[in-house]
């Protein structure tokens, strides 16, 4: 077990309040920040990565990128990263992207199913859980810091 260095979770009963959320990360964030984003199929995870891309500026189509594997978006300080790891069968497909060109102190990487990438995908400062409560549109959203960087950005929220 990864030690946890503190937490924050919150009741989310839309998808406003999960864009809210990711927002508030999103302004807090720096580079060099690695988020893993777990949760069933249908959580929310990709509607909280279009929240804290939207927040940062960005206006266009947040898609998972489910074959393609990661969805790079350039911001005017930094690239965003998104991973969507679900399709992997083996993490030597991912080891063939270049992990090195895509895990910098210039981007932020957003990683969704990210157990998939294992053993290869560096280790999160961040962990975003999205547990689906009901059959409606209510959510819980917990933030765990499993690194100092992580705990100086969850510090802020
Ligand atoms: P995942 O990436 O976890 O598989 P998606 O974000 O693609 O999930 O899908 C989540 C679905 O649930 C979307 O259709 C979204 O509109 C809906 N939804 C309803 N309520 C919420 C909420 N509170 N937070 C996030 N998504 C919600
Ligand atoms: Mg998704």
């Amino acid at each position: 077990m990864d030690k946890i260095y503190s937490s924050l979770s919150w009741g989310a009963t839309e998808v406003a309040h999960t864009h809210k959320i990711a927002s508030d990360l999103a302004l807090n964030i720096k580079p060099g920040v690695v988020i893993y984003l777990l949760g069933d199929l249908g959580a929310g995870k990709t509607t909280f990565v279009r929240g804290f891309l939207q927040a940062l500026g960005y206006k266009g189509k947040v898609k998972s990128p489910t074959y393609t594997l990661v969805e790079p978006y350039d911001m005017p300080d930094y690239t965003v990263n998104h991973f969507d790891l679900y399709r992997i069968e083996d993490f030597r497909e991912l080891a063939q992207i270049g992990l090195d060109e895509y895990f910098t102190e210039q981007s932020i990487c957003l990683v969704e199913w990210p157990d998939k990438g294992q053993p290869v995908l560096p280790g999160a400062d961040l962990t975003c859980y999205i547990d689906k409560i009901d059959a409606q549109d209510a959510r819980i959203i917990r933030i765990d810091a499993l690194s100092a960087r992580g705990e100086t950005v969850l510090s802020r929220l």
